[in-house]
């Protein structure tokens, strides 16, 4: 019978650089997956000779120069700027946020005066102790924010409502308005691409 130092479970971006790294230190691995091919969530499957993710459109994103220097040993990256729109009940707004939904919400024209308008709602919410992912990104945020712009992100991308995540740590984040969008989209396996990999390769 054969032996391994390690049963993975998922052929996902967690498994396959866990069981690479630990193949490279010498370790014996098995990977396994209910679905019927690699990737996890990023799989893409080739329709007419077309790149289509299959579970959604993935962008690796990294500040890290040494990330972008491991995934890149592996595949080549399309260059891509995204400058996606959301539409809110009718409403378009750009992602991730700018002065320009700013405006469009309050009126505001500074950064300045978005800032205080961000403050009040605050305020206005007097959250102290954050129970949920909702009540977190409101305490940061503010509810015109929040509503319009990460509730329905979030529940739609990861199938369950906002109420149920729990609050993460955001001790190693800077509160800035970007940062929320991309935490609120973190949820029960906790953080995204990049973290994931840095974790792993790091292990
Ligand atoms: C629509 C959408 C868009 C996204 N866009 C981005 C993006 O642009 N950039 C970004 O950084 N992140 C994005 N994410 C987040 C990203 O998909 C996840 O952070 C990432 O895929 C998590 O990777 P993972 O390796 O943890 O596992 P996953 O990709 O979640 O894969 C889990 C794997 O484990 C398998 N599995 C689970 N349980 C079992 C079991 N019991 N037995 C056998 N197999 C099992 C599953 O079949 C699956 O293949 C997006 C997510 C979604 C849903």
């Amino acid at each position: 019978m054969e032996t391994y130092d390690y049963l993975i479970v998922g052929a996902d971006l967690f498994g396959a650089t866990f069981a690479y790294e630990a193949k490279k230190r010498g370790k014996k691995c098995l990977v396994i997956d209910r679905r019927d091919h690699l990737g996890g969530n990023i799989y893409c499957e080739n329709v007419e000779g077309i790149n289509v993710h299959k579970y959604g459109a993935h962008i690796f994103h990294t500040s890290s120069k040494y990330l972008w220097d491991y995934v890149n040993q592996f595949v080549e990256f399309n260059r891509y700027t995204n400058s996606p729109l959301a539409n809110y009940n009718g409403e378009i707004y750009n992602l991730p946020f700018n002065m320009n939904i700013f405006n469009k919400l309050w009126g505001v024209v500074t950064p300045q005066e978005a800032k205080e308008k961000i403050e009040e709602q605050r305020k206005e919410a007097a959250i102290t102790r954050p129970r949920n992912l909702e009540e977190q990104a409101i305490s940061l945020v503010g509810t015109d924010i929040y509503e319009k712009l990460i509730k329905g992100y979030t529940e739609k991308q990861w199938g369950r409502k906002a109420l149920n995540f729990l609050p993460l740590s955001l001790t190693d984040y800077r509160y800035d308005l970007p940062t929320i969008i991309i935490i609120s989209t973190i949820r029960t396996k906790g953080f995204r691409l990049a973290d994931i990999m840095s974790l792993l390769i790091k292990c």
